[in-house]
């Protein structure tokens, strides 16, 4: 069979959850013995969004090959279970990257360089760069943007020239728009709906199904008008119905058929049902928890939920083992000082100080760190948020206290945390750091011991700075272990403080390989870490 490839573009407005709908198609074609990825091809000019602000785009998502992706690279690895690479992120950026780099080696000599046909066959090879791999079944490829940008234009006319080069069923096309409703009109209206499908037919591409983001149950006769009117075959009309979790989307997905119409579109015959007990029983334990703890997420992308969103999946799929709700409350570290510390976290179960970069904030991570050493709060701390425990510390344990990350008091007479040696000569921003997957040897005497239940493990790294060994002598005799440690190099990757309930800084993102199947072991036991605390310090 030649490898099959779904496009997936959206309509209307953003955030309708594209990168959803692509891994839940996915998910239902994985589930049914074929082998897929996912791939998202990006309409902005930067490389990758390794240098973008977090309010920008959201949580800027590590692999295990060390590159720093777009959040719905999140989403695949987390509804697929497989690790996504360097591979399955493309930006306009890398495209014209490559371009022009090939113009200056002189593979165009004698001709004008232009968006088509030389960008477009860019884009094109590299939409099926990862189906040449002889890997992959399917390749589902989700198109960054709203149809109708400028920017995502060349995307679109490379999805058209395709439709032509390639066999009509190994190809097909997916049209995410929004039906809204009008609450005044009690009406759902697909004008929207018409419009996008227009502006997509007229840059020459031919949606095979139109899904239907809604907040109501779509009408057969709106799903016939949509056909009739966009020119898709009736039945090809579905909807994305507003669910209580992402991770329901691929049940919904299969219940309106999606699966069975993109199978029969590529002849895909006699496949073996999907088998979804697993996140069937994932689902049940989400949706009916039998405990709830309240958890203070200490940062500063706060207002931007996508920031973060790592880690909020990381507490539902630790929730959920559980059988806890996690009421995560986002806490803004810029306004944390020490007269308001005791309303925004006293009445928290545990405390999460979040990764980050940059001054902004970091005063009152420190606040909250303190407190919650104090107080025996189960407190995990990520990236930053373990650099700033490892500050907090030499500050008020050590004495020392001018104690600093050079990241922003280069200056400091006690740079406990310090730029790592490597990233001394480095002067290029964009995909220096210390980035991917590391091996880390836990001390067999500690928590991340019992709770990884192995000694040797492999997580994920985004940082230029780190814990520095000079002070690690003075750190460990006053109560603050280190760990775990990289084998290689003996980097410090985790600090424990044993005498505290549950007291861990981690240097690596563990959010990043949490999925509901296998949900990050330090996560659980957080969650499970704050249950009891709320057991043992609440009445009611
Ligand atoms: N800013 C810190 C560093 O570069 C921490 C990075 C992070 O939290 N991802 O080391």
């Amino acid at each position: 069979m030649n490898t099959k490839y779904v496009f997936v573009t959206g309509g209307v407005a953003s955030s309708l959850g594209k990168g959803i709908l692509a891994a839940s198609l996915a998910k239902l074609l994985q589930a049914r013995g074929l082998r897929v990825t996912i791939q998202k091809f990006d309409p902005y000019i930067n490389i990758d969004p390794g240098t973008l602000n977090p309010y920008e785009h959201g949580e800027c998502y590590v692999t295990d090959d060390g590159a720093e992706t777009d959040l719905d690279l999140g989403h695949y690895e987390r509804f697929l279970g497989v690790h996504m690479s360097k591979a399955n992120n493309v930006t306009t950026g890398k495209i014209y990257y490559t371009v022009i780099n090939k113009e200056r080696e002189g593979a165009y000599l004698g001709k004008t360089v232009q968006i088509v046909p030389h960008i477009t066959d860019e884009i094109k090879r590299r939409m099926l760069l990862l189906g040449k791999t002889g890997k992959y079944d399917v390749v589902v490829t989700e198109i960054g943007g709203t149809v109708g940008d400028m920017e995502s234009q060349p995307f679109l006319e490379a999805i058209r020239q395709l439709q032509w080069e390639m066999p009509e069923d190994d190809l097909a096309s997916i049209h995410l728009t929004l039906v809204p409703y009008l609450s005044a009109a009690k009406e759902l209206k697909t004008k929207p709906t018409q419009h996008s499908v227009q502006m997509l037919q007229q840059a020459g591409v031919f949606p095979d199904v139109i899904v239907c983001r809604t907040e109501k149950e779509l009408t057969p006769e709106i799903r016939r008008k949509v056909a009739l009117f966009c020119n898709v075959k009736p039945g090809h009309v579905i909807q994305s119905i507003d669910a209580p979790s992402i991770y329901q989307v691929p049940l919904n997905m299969e219940n309106e058929g999606l699966d069975k119409m993109i199978l029969d579109h590529f002849g895909i015959k006699d496949l073996p049902d999907p088998d979804f007990s697993r996140l069937k029983a994932f689902l049940s334990k989400l949706y009916h928890p039998k405990y709830q703890v309240d958890i203070a997420l200490v940062g500063k992308y706060v207002e931007l939920q996508d920031a973060y969103k790592s880690i909020l999946e990381s507490f539902i799929h630790s929730g959920a083992a559980n059988e806890c709700k996690v009421n995560v409350h986002t806490v803004q570290s810029e306004y944390i000082d020490q007269s308001n510390i005791e309303d925004k976290i006293s009445g928290m179960d545990g405390i999460l100080v979040a990764p980050g970069f940059g001054e902004r904030g970091l005063e009152g991570k420190v606040l909250a760190i303190r407190y919650a050493r104090e107080h025996d709060i189960p407190f995990f701390g990520i990236c930053l948020g373990m650099q700033m425990c490892v500050v907090e510390f030499a500050r008020d344990v050590l004495g020392f206290a001018e104690a600093a990350s050079t990241e922003v008091n280069p200056a400091t007479p006690y740079p406990v945390i310090d730029l790592m040696e490597d990233q001394k000569s480095t002067t290029i921003k964009g995909g220096t750091m210390r980035l991917g997957a590391y091996d880390c040897v836990l001390d067999q005497d500690s928590m991340a011991y019992r709770i990884y239940g192995k000694d040797k493990i492999s997580e994920r790294h985004r940082h230029r700075y780190e814990f520095n060994s000079d002070y690690l002598g003075k750190m460990e005799a006053a109560g603050l272990k280190a760990t775990g440690r990289n084998p290689e190099t003996g980097l410090v990757e985790i600090v424990e403080i044993p005498s505290h309930p549950f007291f861990i800084g981690v240097q690596f993102h563990p959010e990043l390989k949490s999925t509901p199947e296998h949900p990050q072991p330090i996560f659980v036991a957080f969650v499970k870490a704050a249950m009891q605390y709320r057991e043992e310090n609440r009445s009611n």
